[in-house]
């Protein structure tokens, strides 16, 4: 596995288009991420395989698997649970958005999007991996999950919480606009719950 030269994050871009790809990559390095580029799905899927992404940024209209399929393997692959995946598309329809959140994607931008906004999502979504990943703190509103020591403040206050309710609180906290079925949360649990 290849080292990268910042700590701020690995963020994989999957997208066909050319142009895009290189407006979303320069300003990306500008902001100093590492980045790794697909051109395709396939691609997409074996560097996501291969290496320890924080971000992906994930074009929904791609050749040959399209980006819903790509969503939904990764989302299958081990370990990919806290990894933050935001999915591009030109399609605005309030149904496609569900499909994709509904596919494990924790966030969605229409195109044409601006880069402003889509690296304020980016920094958002980085801040919410880096925060699980190097001190087991998971927030949300009012809600405080420690993953260490296993503890939940509700406005500072302690809760007492078993712990298939943890991980269900856990789940949810990590991808907080997302709606899951009862499959995908037992799916979920299944990859999670016994580690
Ligand atoms: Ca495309």
């Amino acid at each position: 596995m290849k080292t990268y030269s910042s700590n701020k994050g690995l963020i994989l871009i999957v997208e066909d288009e050319p142009s895009q790809m290189e407006l979303l990559s320069f300003n990306l390095n500008a902001e100093g991420y590492d980045v790794l580029k697909a051109e395709d799905g396939e691609k997409g899927l074996l560097l996501f395989k291969e290496n320890n992404i924080d971000l992906v940024l994930l074009d929904w209209m791609l050749p040959n698997i399209s980006g819903l399929e790509v969503c939904r393997q990764m989302r299958r692959s081990k370990d990919s649970s806290d990894c933050h995946l935001i999915m591009l598309t030109a399609r605005g329809e309030e149904e496609d958005k569900v499909r994709g959140l509904d596919m494990g994607a924790d966030d969605y931008i229409v195109k044409p999007y601006s880069i402003k906004e889509l690296l304020a999502r980016v920094r958002s979504g980085i801040r919410i991996r880096t925060k699980t990943k190097s001190h087991g703190l998971l927030t949300y509103g009012k809600i405080e999950m420690d993953i260490n020591n296993r503890s939940v403040l509700i406005d500072k206050k302690s809760i007492s919480i078993g712990p298939i309710e943890f991980k269900l609180l856990q789940i949810l906290i990590q991808s907080p606009k997302q709606v899951f079925s009862r499959m995908q949360l037992l799916e979920k649990f299944g990859k999670t719950i016994w580690k």
